[in-house]
């Protein structure tokens, strides 16, 4: 197990009342969401074997986690043979351990960062800082974040929540300018970060990145990105690692042409990424001196033994599904208290986290599916969250936390035998019909008592009709006879 400092979050129901509060992250991110929704819906319409390109997709993931263990062996013999070096690392802990060491093994003091999720997931920074290295982010979102000394709120746009007046203002006091050196303007702000990087990438000995892919047939990693920083990173320090979680694998070079056209489309809504790089172990003359790949398990051998949960690891970490969950567009991806928000958070934390409040994330969501027909990789999400509220209430059976028959199973046995017959789910509109009137204001069911005052506290519930649509559609059969 892990033996770095665990940062325990405030459990969703907590901080995601207190998100709701903030006028300002809500206009970010609705603003934000909704302009990527669009134009993330106009490139896949374009393309018209998308939904073939998203079964490929999914089948190769398949198709490589089934394998997992051989393409892993693969891709450790051939990155040796190009020259790099592999580690193994079983949990956070390990990873860590790992990295310290070589970073310690260069005397750096100072290490540039890109596609660093996976370095978040293990607490990387944190770790680096007990050696007293200063490890900098280099994606500008990443930047921002880091400065505010703050958690991403998104995995492709970890600054999200912030808007340009509140990056200038951070930017003034890192950066040290005086007010009239830099408006809001993005290019200004922009072109302040970039000086502030370019020195750092001329100074570094030492570059760490995550990994989109890695191709098991030659070794190759793979990041893509939009502001050049990865290319800089992978190239200029004299050491390069990469920390992976082991299910970003590829078997082949090929299934790359799959891949790079469902991930810059699903997640920055472009044909493609301004700049993707390639490298596969060391080369004379020829970027970093040496290349270590850290391979990453941290649950990820759990979560593929589960024959519900395995299919989370498909995930290319495109945010789709971000930015179409109402859930996350309301409260934003702090309240999820991980580095992976949204849907794909809500599944993939109990699983390679379980931290202490992860069992209640499968409940931030309204089941309606979005995530699911925006996913690259076609996973099924709705089901996976229903699956996992259901263990989660079997477990706390267990416990004894909740009771073995509750009223609202009772409740839900009932709605099951309505449902089950027409004549017995008439008889109940009727009954809802008489019973609703003391409730119904101005056409709005209100205060309704008991377990029912959860449904219309925070709703506007639309009252049970004074025609039920198969009335309507009865009589209207009688009209046309
Ligand atoms: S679950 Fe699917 S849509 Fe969400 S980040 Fe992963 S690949 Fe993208």
């Amino acid at each position: 197990m892990s033996d770095e400092p665990v940062r325990i979050p405030l459990p969703f129901h907590r901080a995601a009342p207190q998100a709701l509060l903030d006028g300002q992250l809500r206009r970010n991110l609705g603003t934000a969401t909704t302009t990527i929704r669009a134009k993330r819906a106009a490139v896949t319409a374009e393309t018209p074997d998308w939904q073939e390109l998203r079964q490929a997709g999914k089948a190769i993931k398949e198709h490589t986690l089934r394998n997992l263990g051989h393409y892993l062996e693969r891709l450790e013999a051939s990155v040796t043979r190009a020259g790099g070096v592999v580690h193994w690392a079983r949990d956070a802990g390990e990873a860590n351990r790992i990295v310290r060491d070589l970073v310690a093994q260069t005397g750096a003091r100072e290490v540039v960062k890109v596609k660093s999720m996976t370095t978040d997931e293990i607490g990387l920074n944190e770790a680096l800082a007990e050696d007293d290295v200063v490890a900098i982010e280099t994606d500008l979102a990443e930047l921002i974040v880091q400065l505010a000394e703050e958690e991403p709120s998104h995995i492709l746009v970890p600054a999200i929540h912030k808007n340009r007046a509140e990056i200038r203002e951070l930017f003034l006091e890192a950066f040290a300018l005086d007010r009239g050196e830099l408006s809001d303007d993005p290019a200004q702000l922009a072109a302040a970060a970039r000086r502030f990087l370019r020195e750092r990438f001329l100074e570094a000995r030492v570059g760490i990145s995550g990994a989109n892919f890695a191709v098991a047939e030659t070794g190759t990693i793979g990041v893509v990105e939009s502001e050049g920083n990865g290319r800089m990173c992978t190239t200029l320090p004299e050491t390069l690692i990469t920390v992976m979680g082991v299910e970003k694998l590829v078997p082949t070079w090929r299934d790359l042409e799959v891949f790079l056209q469902l991930l810059p489309r699903s997640s920055t809504a472009e044909r493609m990424n301004p700049y993707t790089s390639f490298w596969s172990g060391v080369r004379d003359g020829d970027g970093p001196r040496s290349f270590h790949l850290v391979l990453l398990d941290a649950g990820r051998s759990l979560t593929l033994r589960d024959d519900v949960g395995r299919e989370t690891l498909r995930c290319i970490r495109c945010s789709a599904c971000l930015n179409v969950c109402p859930v996350y567009e309301r409260v934003g991806g702090h309240a999820y208290g991980s580095v992976y928000p949204g849907p794909i958070g809500a599944i993939l934390n109990p699983q390679l986290r379980n931290g202490p409040h992860d069992a209640e994330l499968p409940y931030a969501s309204t089941l309606c599916g979005a995530c699911y027909e925006v996913c690259p990789v076609a996973i099924d999400i709705p089901t996976i969250l229903v699956e996992m509220r259901r263990r989660g209430v079997e477990e706390r059976r267990s416990r004894s936390v909740l009771p073995a028959s509750s009223l609202e199973d009772a409740a839900l046995r009932v709605a099951a035998r309505v449902f089950a017959s027409p004549s017995r789910y008439e008889a109940a509109q009727r009954l809802a019909r008489l019973g609703q009137a003391p409730f119904v204001k101005n056409g709005v069911l209100r205060g309704l008592p008991g377990p029912l005052a959860g449904w219309s506290d925070a709703r506007d519930l639309r009252p049970v009709p004074r025609t039920s649509f198969r009335a309507w559609w009865r009589a209207r059969g009688k009209e046309g006879t």
